[in-house]
């Protein structure tokens, strides 16, 4: 169960869109690691990666969009590689 503020990203077509348009961070669950929150153009959000988890029915992961960071809390912390933040 995921917060009903999320969106879950059910396309490859609506992540490129989504990254593109949208100000927001994209939450990738995954089993078993750790889950953590992204800027949307940051280059650990990697579209194989996106593309086999939808091909697998999201049985291991799924991807979603928030709007605010705050709507990760208790669900997933910032990557530690952009750490919400737009990479340079
Ligand atoms: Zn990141």
């Amino acid at each position: 169960m995921v917060p009903r503020t999320w969106s879950q990203l059910r396309s490859c077509a609506q992540l490129e869109r989504w990254r593109e348009d949208r100000e927001g961070f994209i939450v990738v669950l995954d089993d078993p690691t750790v889950s953590h929150f992204h800027h949307p153009r940051c280059g650990d959000v990697v579209e194989q990666h996106f593309e086999t988890k939808m091909a697998s029915g999201w049985s291991t992961g799924a991807y979603y969009w928030i709007d605010d960071m705050s709507q990760a809390a208790g669900y997933a912390s910032a990557c530690g590689s952009c750490g919400g933040r737009a990479p340079a």
